[in-house]
Parts: C-alpha cells; structure tokens; sequence
C-alpha cells in the first residue's frame, strides 16, 4: 500500500468521528484527529500518538488506521483528551523520509524557514501537541535491526512509561540531546520545554519487518492508550527494560571504513573489529552491543558507536 492511500484511509477512518455528532472529535492541524471527553474540549492533550514523523516509517502509520477502525466505539468514549498525528503528511505522500528537511530535527528552533515544509509543520506540531502529558512518536528504523527499542534519555517515567506499553520491546538506547544546534526531535522538545511532559520515541522495527512491526506498532499504541486512561483495559507488563548507554564512538573519516554486515544490537566482545582507519584495524574497547553502524554515508560524524549495559 502505498503512502496516498494510507493518508486516505488515515483520512476516511478520521472524519468518521468528526461527522459523529455527540462525539468531540476535531482536527486541530492537518492530518490529525483529538477525541475530547465532553468538558475537557479545552484541556491539552492527555496523550499524544505520533506517526510518520519519517514519512518512509509507514508502519506506525498502519498500525494507527487499523485501530481508529477496531476500536471506534472506545476511542469515541474516550476517557481523557488525546490526539492522533501523522507528522510528515507530505513525506509520507512521497514515500520519502522527509520533502525538505527532516522533520525530526526542526522543533524548538524559535523561528520558522518558510521555504522549508518541515519547519512549518514543527511549528504547528508544537502549538497542537503544547501541555500534552504524554507523548508516544512511533518510528521505525531504515537499517536492519536485532531488537525493537526505545530511544530517549535516562529518567524514571520514560523507562515506566515504555514498560507499561506491554510490548516485547525490552530494550532501551539511553541519549542525551543529540544535536541542540541541529534542532531537537519530537520527544525532546517536550522533554526539555515541559518538565511535566513524559515524552518517548520507539522504534518498533525495521522496515522490511513488515507486518510484525505493523502489530508491535499497534500494541505500543494500545498500551499508551490503556495506561494513560484514554480507553479501559489491562497492561499485561512485560520483561523489565535493559537500558544501554554509549560507551565509544568511532568518528567518520575519509581513510575509515566499517568491516561489513555490523547490525544493531548484535554483541560484540572488547577487541572485536569494527572497521579499519587505513591499515590499522578500529576495535571495541568493550564487551557491548554495536548500534548505529552507517554504511554508504560519507557525510556522517560518527561510523558506529558501542553501548554497554548501564549498571542498575
Ligand atoms: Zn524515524
């Protein structure tokens, strides 16, 4: 299915809450869809779902069409204010990761490039997603992957927060603020504009997962709804997240290059080959996991790092 036709059934599925008098149903920005309880049509809202923040990330966007269908009735009833989002619409059109710039590097920069789609939509992201309690962005990762996994930094109620989804997801990439200047993400612009945000970003596969990745999706979405109190229903927790933090980085440069098929999350003992800079062979100084190998990218600081497992 291609990206069009899931932004039109994204659209079909929405506007049949809209049409529903009784039901508080708006759309606050394009492609968008906040269910209020009657009273709290005001309030910000309780729980954010983001999808297609990537536009190539269609998975998340699936799995989200697939429960404003199965579960009209509770979402109808929704509990607590919440709002459905699908943040890359025009990328998601184009089946790209992003039309201009990416998406996921243009919130919190204060101003607006009107040449650039992306910085538009960030700002109008902000202004509809501002107070929300809780935010959960869905993605999924291009490079193959061995684990699903969280991504965000170390604080209590992002950990809890990813653990009552349910999901097998039991893997969590510790960061700091990647790259301020750049411009943050979704999740960290709350997380550093709102103290009472608890804001985290999943990557619940990667793309030639296919379906699974689709139903994990589908289940993290459903865990966010039901441990929020949006709609009723049992968490059934999973296996305590194992939290990783980075340990060695091995910076890009023109002479380096990674020795082939290093897949994230596969274990790699200190010692170990990563790469050679010229001749001299680049090794982990680490019993670890590898994460974000870059391949065929000239352009990136960092070749691959080595998480370890953060003590508890
Ligand atoms: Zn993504």
């Amino acid at each position: 299915m291609d990206g069009t036709e899931l932004l039109e059934i994204f659209c079909r599925r929405r506007d049949k809450y809209l049409e529903v008098a009784g039901v508080q149903a708006v759309s606050p920005i394009d492609f968008s869809l906040r269910i209020s309880p009657t009273g709290k049509e005001k309030d910000p809202p309780h729980l954010t779902i983001g999808v297609g923040v990537h536009g190539d990330e269609i998975q998340g966007v699936q799995a989200l069409n697939q429960i404003l269908d199965e579960s009209y009735d509770a979402l109808a009833n929704a509990q607590q204010p919440v709002l459905f989002v699908v943040g890359n619409p025009e990328a998601v059109k184009l089946q790209r990761r992003y039309k201009d710039a990416d998406l996921n590097r243009q919130f919190s920069k204060g101003s607006i490039d009107a040449t650039v789609y992306e910085s538009k939509r960030a700002a109008e992201l902000e202004r509809a997603v501002q107070g929300t309690r809780y935010l959960l962005d869905v993605h999924s990762t291009i490079a193959p992957t061995r684990k699903p996994y969280g991504i965000f930094p170390n604080r209590v109620d992002l950990v809890e927060f990813m653990h009552h989804l349910g999901t097998d997801i039991s893997d969590i990439i510790l960061v700091d603020i990647l790259s301020p200047e750049e411009g943050m993400c979704f999740d960290e612009h709350l997380y550093f504009t709102d103290p009472k945000c608890t804001p985290i970003t999943i990557e619940v596969g990667c793309l030639s997962d296919g379906q699974s990745a689709v139903d994990r999706a589908r289940n993290a979405i459903y865990g966010a709804l039901h441990y929020t109190g949006v709609i009723p229903g049992e968490v059934s927790l999973q296996q305590y997240p194992t939290l990783w933090e980075e340990a060695q980085k091995v910076p890009n440069s023109k002479d380096s290059s990674l020795v082939l098929d290093l897949v994230n999350f596969q274990p790699v003992e200190k010692g170990f080959v990563l790469g050679y800079k010229a001749e001299t062979p680049i090794t982990s100084e680490y019993d670890g996991i590898i994460i974000f190998p870059r391949y065929n990218n000239s352009n990136v600081p960092t070749l691959v790092r080595i998480a370890v497992q953060k003590a508890s």
